[in-house]
C-alpha cells in the first residue's frame, strides 16, 4: 500500500511519502535505544512535565490536526475535533495519575515471612522501546492512547502508522519533539507493513502492540511470539446491542444510531448487530430505521454532515460486498442499501438497516466496517444472549435493560472485554480496554494500560 494522502471524500491524492530504507530505519533503532537509555532513569515529574507540555499544545493545535485527520481518512470534522479533545484529556489523566498507578506494592507481611525475607516490593519498571502498529480509523487516539501510557510508564515509541494518514502519524512525532522529549523517544516510522517484521525481530525492540484487523494481529504476534516478546492486541470487533423489553425505546433507538455510525460505521467498538425481544421489535425497528434514514451523509468538512466516506474505495467495496450477499441471501433492506445518488465522487454507502440476517450470510459472521447494521428478532434472554455471543469476536456489548437480573445474568454471560447498559460501548482514560476471544488481548487505559508494558519487577531483601 502506498504511503499517501488521499481525500476519500473526492478519491484525490494529495500528497505521496517515500517509504524509510533500510538504513534510516536503523538510524532510527539506534535513536530509539539511546534515548531510552536516558529515558528510562527520568522521573514521574519530569515524564509529567512533558506530557502535559504536549497536551498543551495538542489543545491549541486541535482544529489543525482535527482537519488534516478529516483529510485523510473522513470523518465529520466535528468528530476529529472532538478526537483531539478526547486525547488532551488522556494525556492529562495520565501524566496526573501514573506515578500513583505505578507506585511500589507492598506484599503481605505474612507473604515476605514465608520467603524468608525481611523486605520486599513490586516495582514497575519500563520494558524498552515498543512498536505500536496503528490502523487509520482513530488516526490520533488509537496513537495516543498507547503513548501517554507508554511515555510515562518510562518506555520510547516507535510507530508504524497505517498508510492512509501519514501526515496525521509525522504531525504526533513532531507534537512530542515539540513538547521536548528527548529525541528518539517517539518517532514515526513510514513505512509499509512488509518492515514490521523485521523491526520487530530487532532485539533493541522490546514489545509490540497492534490496533487493526484479524491478519494483521496474527501476523504481528506470530512474529513477537517467534521473539518472545510481548504484545497488545486490540483488533476487530461485531458488537451486540441487546433491546430487552423494560428499555427506554425512544433513548435505545437515538443511541443505537450513534454507537452505529460513529466515525462514518468503522469504529471497533461500533455496535453493529442489533438484537431485540420480539415484545419491542417491532416499535425499536420503526424507530431505529426512521432514524438511521434521516442521517446527512455528505462532505466530511461541512457543518451538520452525520455520516462522511468510507476511508478507502477498497473499504466500500468490502462493505458492499457483505451487504449484497446478504440481500443474495435473503436480507431485507429496511434502508439504504446503496451509494447515495448523484454523489459520483468519494467513497460514499448510505446508511444500512438489514433485517431477517441469517447464517447463510457472510454478514452474519464479519465485522461490518461501515454503517450497516444488521438486525435481529429474539424471543427471549436466553436467545439473546446466545446469539451475542455467536461469534468469534469479543470486543465489547451494549444492552438496554433497567431489569437488575438480567443485568447480572449479561455481565456474567455475555463473552466480550466489556458491557455497557443503557448507553454505548465508549473508551475513558481510567477504564480498561480491549477484548476477549478473536477481539485480541491485553488491555489499554487505566491501570492495566500502563501496566502492560512493564518489567514487574520483585525486589527482595533478606
Ligand atoms: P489493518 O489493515 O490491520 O491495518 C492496521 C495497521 O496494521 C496498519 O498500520 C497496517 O499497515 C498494519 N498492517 C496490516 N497488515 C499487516 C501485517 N501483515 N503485518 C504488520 N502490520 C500490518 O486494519 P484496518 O483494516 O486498516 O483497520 C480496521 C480494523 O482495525 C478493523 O478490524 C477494526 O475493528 C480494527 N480496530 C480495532 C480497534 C480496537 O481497539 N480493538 C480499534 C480500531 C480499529 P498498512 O496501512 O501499511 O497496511
Amino acid at each position: 500500500m502506498a504511503i499517501a494522502t488521499v481525500n476519500p471524500a473526492t478519491g484525490e491524492t494529495l500528497k505521496t511519502f517515500d517509504a524509510l530504507n533500510e538504513g534510516e530505519i536503523e538510524d532510527r533503532l539506534v535513536r530509539a535505544d539511546q534515548a531510552w537509555q536516558e529515558y528510562r532513569t527520568t522521573g514521574f515529574d519530569r515524564r509529567a512535565t512533558l506530557l502535559r507540555k504536549a497536551a498543551d499544545l495538542l489543545e491549541a493545535d486541535a482544529d489543525d490536526i482535527a482537519r488534516t485527520m478529516t483529510t485523510e481518512m473522513g470523518k465529520p470534522l466535528a468528530q476529529a475535533r472532538a478526537e483531539a479533545a478526547k486525547c488532551v484529556k488522556t494525556m492529562r489523566w495520565y501524566a496526573d495519575q501514573a506515578e500513583a498507578l505505578l507506585a511500589d506494592e507492598h506484599p503481605r507481611a505474612v507473604d515476605i515471612k514465608d520467603s524468608g525475607g525481611a523486605r520486599a516490593y513490586v516495582r514497575y519498571r519500563p520494558l524498552g522501546p515498543v512498536l505500536a502498529v496503528m490502523p487509520w480509523n482513530f488516526p490520533l487516539w488509537q496513537v495516543i492512547r498507547f503513548a501517554a501510557p507508554a511515555l510515562m510508564a518510562g518506555n520510547v515509541g516507535l510507530l508504524k502508522h497505517a498508510s492512509n494518514v501519514p501526515q496525521t502519524a509525522l504531525y504526533i512525532e513532531e507534537l512530542f519533539r515539540r513538547a521536548g522529549f528527548p529525541e528518539g523517544a517517539f518517532q514515526t516510522l513510514l513505512i509499509g507493513s512488509g518492515s514490521v517484521e523485521m523491526i520487530l525481530r530487532d532485539p533493541r525492540v522490546a514489545a509490540a502492540t497492534l490496533t487493526g484487523s484479524e491478519p494483521a494481529g496474527q501476523s504481528v504476534a506470530a512474529v513477537a511470539g517467534d521473539e518472545i516478546k510481548k504484545t497488545v492486541l486490540e483488533l476487530g470487533g461485531s458488537d451486540p446491542y441487546l433491546v430487552l423489553p423494560s428499555a427506554d425505546l425512544e433513548k435505545a433507538a437515538a443511541t443505537a444510531v450513534t454507537a452505529r455510525v460513529q466515525n462514518n460505521g468503522q469504529s471497533c467498538i461500533a455496535a453493529k448487530r442489533f438484537i431485540v425481544h420480539t415484545d419491542v421489535y417491532d416499535r425499536f425497528a420503526a424507530l431505529f430505521t426512521e432514524k438511521m434514514n434521516a442521517l446527512r451523509v455528505g462532505d466530511p468538512m461541512a457543518d451538520g454532515t452525520d455520516v462522511g466516506p468510507l476511508s478507502s474505495e477498497q473499504g466500500r467495496a468490502d462493505l458492499e460486498q457483505l451487504v449484497d450477499d446478504a440481500t443474495m441471501h435473503g436480507a431485507t433492506v429496511l434502508c439504504g442499501g446503496g451509494r447515495p445518488e448523484g454523489m459520483d465522487q468519494g467513497w460514499f454507502y448510505r446508511p444500512t438497516v438489514l433485517a431477517d440476517v441469517t447464517k447463510d450470510m457472510k454478514i452474519y459472521y464479519e465485522e461490518a466496517f461501515g454503517p450497516v447494521a444488521t438486525l435481529f428478532r429474539v424471543a427471549d434472554l436466553d436467545e439473546a444472549i446466545a446469539l451475542a455471543n455467536d461469534t468469534s469476536f469479543g470486543l465489547s456489548s451494549n444492552a438496554w435493560t433497567e431489569d437488575a437480573a438480567e443485568q447480572d445474568r449479561l455481565v456474567r454471560d455475555i463473552q466480550a472485554g466489556g458491557i455497557f447498559f443503557n448507553g454505548m460501548t465508549a473508551s475513558h482514560p481510567g477504564m480498561p480496554f480491549g477484548g476477549a476471544k478473536r477481539s485480541g488481548y491485553g488491555r489499554e487505559l487505566g491501570d492495566h494500560g500502563i501496566r502492560e508494558f512493564c518489567n514487574i519487577t520483585t525486589v527482595w531483601y533478606g
